[in-house]
């Protein structure tokens, strides 16, 4: 129950004032879906607590970092420690190279990497890498995949091919915006144009492996391989876009996965962030030495960062890795996730609402569409107000997922069966509503 002053939107009303649209980052804003974002107090396990002290089941996790669920005691133990130890050095230390040691172990295309404080940061870096090791100015991108804000990533062409691409973002020159050409999302006929045109410029294929940020789209098999063939037949990188899917849909990231299906199959460079940090900023990027020493000190193509590396964050990443890497984690936490998809698809069912739903690993999305989309043009026909009653109707009942329906969600090693099924519990209620 709301208690008689709402501290959510008494905060809100104060951060109005001073942030723009009262939030650090847009999506928390609740624009899309409306009503007061809910300030959190604290978190533990599954659950945060509002400013009201209203207990949510979250499903969002800081957007997919907090894989063990809130405050894992081993991880809150390591990173106790290591605030006793000084909290930033701009030097090097040990648990820097055992963090590199523990990424490159999991994930085999990257033989080398370099942390970084977030995801864009790392994306931007690596797509500077690519163009610094090719020699090359254009990149191609996917509409619908996020890679951060960074300016030539903020670009969403018109309509593929024939056109350059125009900013998303106002302040993007279109100097800019003309290197970045955008193509629908496994589109092979759209794809093998672009490189037909533009081939010997491209210097990287950017893609979010399984785009989490158009909600669940999982990118074809024959798509991929024909992205790694045609960056192979052109000399262009293929820049695997992992900050999401990195180490939270499989211990190896979505590349493990391709791999199983590809023969051979690998990236040129790795995006990383979200999970490796365990909740601190921190991302990486990494990739073959050969690529990986092209950057300064040794190369030509400069990165830097005051705080990369943060020995704070970089314990935080160090203990959930080595929390996530023990043997049966991932069988347990994709379990988990069946169970919700599973439970939400039988409930939706019974109440008759058009529902699509898919999974991997500790990630989760759903549409409110008959049949699983494969492109952004295809998720934007979901129908928005009824995912804002959805949304609504779950909030009220103490189930936080995403405010916008171009999220994925992310269930955690915390969450329990009955927290499951709480939440379809919750969700059939608000189905019935739906109809
Ligand atoms: N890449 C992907 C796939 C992401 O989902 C995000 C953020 O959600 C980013 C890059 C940017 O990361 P950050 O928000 O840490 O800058």
């Amino acid at each position: 129950m709301t208690p008689s002053i709402d501290r959510n939107q008494e905060l809100f009303d104060r951060a109005r004032e001073l942030i723009p649209g009262g939030v650090n980052s847009p999506v928390r804003a609740f624009r899309a879906v409306g009503g007061t974002p809910r300030f959190v107090q604290r978190a533990q396990g599954a659950y945060f607590w509002d400013a009201n002290g209203q207990r949510y089941i979250d499903y969002i996790g800081s957007w997919g970092p907090m894989i063990l669920g809130h405050g894992h005691p081993a991880v809150v133990e390591a990173v106790q420690q290591a605030v006793q130890d000084g909290f930033s050095f701009g030097a090097p230390t040990e648990r820097e190279v055992q963090l590199a040691e523990a990424i490159v172990h999991l994930m085999p295309s990257l033989e080398m990497v370099r942390l970084v404080s977030s995801g864009t940061e790392a994306a931007m870096s690596a797509i500077r890498l690519a163009r610094g090791a090719t020699g090359r100015s254009r990149i191609v991108k996917f509409e619908g995949c996020y890679h951060g804000h960074a300016d030539s990533l903020l670009v969403k062409a018109g309509s593929g091919l024939a056109t350059f691409g125009h900013p998303t973002s106002a302040g993007v020159p279109a100097e800019v915006a003309q290197h970045t050409t955008v193509l629908p999302y496994n589109d092979i006929d759209q794809l093998e144009q672009a490189f037909g045109l533009y081939g010997s410029e491209i210097a990287c294929l950017v893609i979010e492996p399984i785009a989490g940020n158009m909600n669940f789209v999982r990118a074809s098999v024959p798509f991929m391989r024909r992205c790694r063939e045609l960056c192979d037949q052109h000399g262009a990188l293929l820049v695997f876009d992992e900050v999401m899917t990195g180490f939270r849909v499989a211990l190896g990231g979505a590349q493990s996965i391709y791999g199983r299906q590809i023969p051979g199959f690998r990236p040129d460079l790795t995006v990383l962030g979200k999970v490796i940090g365990g909740g601190m900023p921190l991302a990486a990027f990494g990739g073959p030495r050969a690529l990986m020493e092209q950057l300064a000190p040794l190369g030509p193509v400069y990165q830097a960062g005051t705080l990369s590396g943060n020995p704070i964050a970089t314990a935080c990443g160090l203990a959930t890795l080595e929390q996530i890497a023990q043997p049966g984690f991932f069988d347990a936490l994709a379990a988990r996730t069946r169970s919700l998809v599973d439970g939400l698809s039988i409930v939706a069912r019974s109440e008759g609402v058009e529902f699509s739903v898919d999974c991997e690993g500790g990630m989760f999305g759903f549409f409110l569409l008959s049949s699983l989309p494969q492109d952004y043009q295809t998720v934007m026909t979901s129908d928005s107000s009824r995912f804002n009653r959805l949304f609504h109707g779950l909030l009220e009942r103490g189930v936080y997922i995403a405010p916008a329906l171009y999220e994925a969600g992310f269930v955690s090693a915390a969450h329990t069966e009955d927290d499951i099924a709480t939440t379809v519990e919750a969700a059939r209620e608000v189905f019935a509503t739906l109809r």
